[in-house]
Formats: structure tokens, C-alpha cells, sequence
């Protein structure tokens, strides 16, 4: 259609890029309002120890619940909040949502449970990041032990002797860092000495295709086998089938996050798994 004549191109393009960001307006400021009403919502995602099958963490994905559209994905706003700073907020709340929640559940369940939270690039570059964190695990008397970030190897790298500067003052709190998405971004490796990190999680990307394409299972060795050696822990996301764990378990990955186990699923639920597991390790601690 647009090909058709000089002058309809450009109304066709206009017209489409109007609408882009028109759609874009009402979404940020229905983003907005959604924010002071929060009718958004912490979805949790079991981290699972595979030596022993105990859920060992969780992540925390946050959910839109529109009061028209219903349950927006993340990766629908996520890039929206980011492009105009709300990300900051909804991040901030998410964060103590999060650490409110945990600790309930360290208190009832498992003194040791982790939280891994995802801090978007604009967020870990902002120079108030440390003072939220402060913040908030002192108002939830959150254990900065327990926690985690979740960051890309593109957050990292976008301001290189700021990031090693927020790592260092994170691990003063005990915060360790997680990087996400492991083999997705265009960094080098050499980061990997740069930053004092300790965790790495292994893009759903190479997991999915894991025992039926070998180069995805080369890559998967590789990365386990060079985070091993620079003794960083390892866990693989987006684990769906029993074959791909148990390819992992043999590769000796340390943790998995998958549909195989749970998809990630509201408080709630997540409280009932906790607390079943709980009462089957006092079972047995029982016998
Ligand atoms: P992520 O941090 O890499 O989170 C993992 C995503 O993979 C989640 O999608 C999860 O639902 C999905 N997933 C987990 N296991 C499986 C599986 O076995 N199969 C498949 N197909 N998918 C699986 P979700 O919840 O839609 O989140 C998407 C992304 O949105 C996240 O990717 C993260 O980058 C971002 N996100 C979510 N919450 C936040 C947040 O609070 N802050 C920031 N910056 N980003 C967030
Ligand atoms: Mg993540
Ligand atoms: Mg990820
Ligand atoms: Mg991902």
C-alpha cells in the first residue's frame, strides 16, 4: 500500500507513527494512575536447588492488572516504563512489595528462602539506586543477605566504573548480582573480571532447544563450565521438560527456573508451595 504513490507513503507512515505514539500516551498515562492505585501485582517464580529439589528463592515478576485491558505482560510495559522514567517507581515498589512478602515467608517457612529481583539498566544506572535499597530493606527489615539483583550484561556495561562502584557497596549490604539473560548481549567476556558478581543465569534461549540442538547444549557446557571456574553459581531459566534437567543436572548446573517446576504464580500460591515443603522437611526430619 505504501508503495503506491510518493505522497500516500508519507500519510501512511505518518499516520501509523501518530497512532504509535498516541497509544504509547495512553499507555504511560494509564501506567501512571495503575501506579497510585497499584493495580499491579508480584508474581513469584521457585528457584530450585537440583541436588535436592528444594525451592531455595524466588524471583519477582511484576504483573499489570489493567482495569480494562486485564493481565499485561511485562515485556508489553517494561520498555514503555523505561523509555519515560516510571520505571524508577514501579521498580521501587516492586522491590518492597518483594521484601515485605519474603520476609513473611522466611519468618514462617524457611529462614534461608532468597529473593531475586530485576533492576532494568536505567534503574541500576540511576544514582539514587543504593539509597532505595538502603531504604528499603531497613523499612522491611529485609536481610540484604537474601537478596539479589537480577541485571543484563547491558545494564552492566553502559558506565563501567560506576557499576563496579555500586556492585562493591551492594556486597557491603551482602546483595549479590545476578546477571540475566547470560548470552543475549553484545558484551565482552571481560567483564566477568571486572565485576565481583555471583550468579549467572543462562538465557531461556539456549535451554529451550538444549537436548535436540548441540550447539545450544556446547554453549550450555561452556558457560557452566567457565562460571564454574571463576566460581560463580549457575541457573538455568525457562527449564520445561524432565530431559532438560536432567541434561542440566549431568552438566552440573545449580539451580533451575522453569514451567517444568512452576511458572511464576501470585503470592498465594506460592505460600501453599512453601508451606507444603516445609511440612514435608519436618516430616522427615520427624522419622
Ligand atoms: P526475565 O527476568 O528473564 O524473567 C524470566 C521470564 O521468563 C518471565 O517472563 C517468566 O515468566 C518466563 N519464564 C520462566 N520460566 C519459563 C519457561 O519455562 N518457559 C517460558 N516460555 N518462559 C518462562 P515474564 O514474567 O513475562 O517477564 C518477562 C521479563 O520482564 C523478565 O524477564 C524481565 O526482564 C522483565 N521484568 C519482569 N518484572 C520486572 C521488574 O520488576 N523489573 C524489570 N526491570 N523487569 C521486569
Ligand atoms: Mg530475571
Ligand atoms: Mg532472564
Ligand atoms: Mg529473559
Amino acid at each position: 500500500k505504501a508503495k503506491d504513490s510518493g505522497k500516500n507513503k508519507y500519510n501512511f507512515y505518518s499516520e501509523d507513527l501518530q497512532k504509535m505514539v498516541y497509544q504509547r500516551h495512553i499507555l504511560e498515562n494509564s501506567m501512571r494512575k495503575s501506579l497510585e492505585r497499584e493495580d499491579f501485582e508480584v508474581y513469584y517464580q521457585p528457584q530450585v536447588d537440583i541436588t535436592c529439589n528444594q525451592i531455595v528463592g524466588v524471583e519477582a515478576l511484576i504483573r499489570w492488572k489493567h482495569p480494562e485491558l486485564g493481565m499485561i505482560s511485562p515485556s508489553h510495559f517494561i520498555p514503555i516504563a523505561e523509555e519515560t522514567g516510571l520505571i524508577i517507581p514501579m521498580e521501587e515498589w516492586v522491590l518492597h512489595t518483594a521484601c515485605n512478602q519474603v520476609k513473611e515467608w522466611q519468618q514462617k517457612y524457611n529462614k534461608s528462602l532468597r529473593l531475586a529481583v530485576n533492576i532494568s539498566p536505567h534503574h541500576f544506572q540511576h544514582e539514587n539506586l543504593l539509597k532505595t535499597i538502603i531504604k528499603t530493606i531497613n523499612n522491611t527489615n529485609f536481610c540484604g543477605n537474601s537478596l539479589e539483583l537480577e541485571i543484563t550484561e547491558t545494564a552492566a556495561m553502559q558506565n563501567v566504573v560506576f557499576t563496579i562502584k555500586v556492585i562493591e557497596n551492594l556486597r557491603k549490604m551482602g546483595i549479590e548480582i545476578c546477571i540475566d539473560d547470560f548470552g543475549t548481549g553484545y558484551s565482552s567476556l571481560g567483564y566477568l573480571k571486572k565485576f565481583t558478581i555471583h550468579k549467572i543465569k543462562i538465557d531461556r534461549s539456549f535451554i529451550c532447544n538444549l537436548t535436540n540442538n548441540t550447539n545450544d547444549a556446547a554453549i550450555t557446557d561452556a558457560v557452566i563450565a567457565l562460571s564454574h571456574s571463576l566460581n560463580l553459581m549457575v541457573v538455568a531459566e525457562g527449564v520445561e521438560t524432565e530431559e532438560q534437567l536432567e541434561l542440566l543436572r549431568g552438566k552440573g548446573c545449580n539451580y533451575i527456573q522453569g514451567y517444568y517446576f512452576k511458572p511464576p504464580i501470585p503470592a498465594m500460591e506460592m505460600e501453599e508451595l512453601l508451606k507444603e515443603q516445609n511440612t514435608n522437611l519436618q516430616e522427615a526430619l520427624a522419622d
